[in-house]
């Protein structure tokens, strides 16, 4: 039987409907190939270098690198972006200010989130946490977006994995929203809506993949899609770029294990990873928590209605976060 179910957090209802599952699409076919720009040995190809990190013994002319930021070549023309029809996008006012920046998270084409070491998906969250710290000293600037997309479905245009940090000189409107009902919500609590949905989670049990004491990965309560999964430090802070080095490391075991429950049990699905992090300068600490979202594309629905409208998910949140839970066990 479907349910409306209200978001706790951005007051978003979604409905749930599990007679509207219908067959899973077919695995996307892989693109891209030996002309890759952003594979070891065409670092001249993929643009100038903004930030990488070296194996030291083994910088050779530019190659040895673990993790390697550079300029998205055509930025207004190439973002991949949720928030409707390209020509609205907010790139179109930019007028020349905001970065938009290509994080090239690993040498091997072939990587993934679930197939890289902990410590190399570290050295991402890395990449994404300096870059912000860098970028944050520009004042015009006043929020940031990652996105991570996988797969063709997901808006992928090459398979060799990476992300994108985006630096707007606005807040948008996502993100605007969201902060609005978490500080109205903490006026009305005290407390930051984040932690206290953490706690919910932590105690009921049904809607957790995995978790320890600094960490957790759940499937929220109103899910807009099939195993929508969050994974977020549970240590309550609003900005990505305030994190150490620990809790990064924290955060990439968990992220790393959640994405190969997710590749075991959906079949290495297209999806996206956004990154929600509070704004540049923003003064209220205490409302907003920062965390990552990641969005399976399952289903026909799953492309539908990211900017605002209501979402129809045929999967109980709860019956996704039992299915990851079992899908290491063998
Ligand atoms: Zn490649
Ligand atoms: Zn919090």
């Amino acid at each position: 039987l479907s349910e409306l179910r209200r978001d706790p957090i951005t007051g978003r209802t979604v409905i749930i409907a599990p007679e509207r599952l219908r067959p899973m699409s077919p695995p996307v076919v892989a693109i891209g190939g030996d002309a890759c720009p952003f594979c070891e040995g065409q670092e001249a190809i993929a643009g100038r270098e903004i930030l990488a990190w070296y194996t030291p013994e083994h910088r050779v002319h530019g190659r040895g690198w673990r993790v390697r930021v550079v300029p998205n070549r055509l930025p207004a023309l190439r973002v991949e972006s949720h928030y409707g029809d390209p020509r609205d996008s907010l790139f179109h006012t930019l007028g020349g200010l905001g970065a938009h920046e290509v994080i090239i998270e690993s040498p091997d084409h072939h990587a993934s989130w679930s197939t890289m070491k902990p410590e190399d998906l570290w050295l991402t969250l890395w990449a994404w946490r300096e870059r912000m710290r860098d970028l944050r000293r520009d004042i015009r600037l006043k929020s940031f977006l990652v996105v991570k997309n996988v797969g063709a479905a997901a808006g992928a245009t090459l398979d060799h994995p990476h992300s994108q940090l985006v630096a707007l000189p606005f807040v948008p409107q996502h993100l605007e929203e969201e902060m609005a009902s978490a500080r109205a919500a903490h006026l009305n609590t005290g407390a930051c809506a984040f932690c206290t949905v953490i706690e919910r989670e932590v105690g009921a049990e049904t809607r957790v993949v995995t978790k320890d004491a600094q960490t957790i990965a759940f499937t929220p309560f109103a899910s807009r899609v099939p195993f929508e999964t969050w994974v977020m430090s549970r240590a309550h802070s609003a900005a990505f770029d305030e994190q150490t080095d620990e809790t990064l490391g924290l955060v990439a075991e968990r992220l790393s294990d959640t994405m190969r429950r997710l590749d075991v049990a959906l079949g290495t699905p297209p999806h996206t990873v956004l990154l929600h992090t509070a704004p540049v300068g923003e003064t209220d600490r205490a409302s907003y928590h920062w965390h990552l979202e990641i969005i399976p594309r399952l289903t026909a629905e799953s492309g539908l209605a990211w900017d605002g409208g209501i979402h129809i998910n045929p999967v109980a949140p709860e019956d996704a976060a039992r299915y990851l839970r079992d899908s290491l066990r063998s």
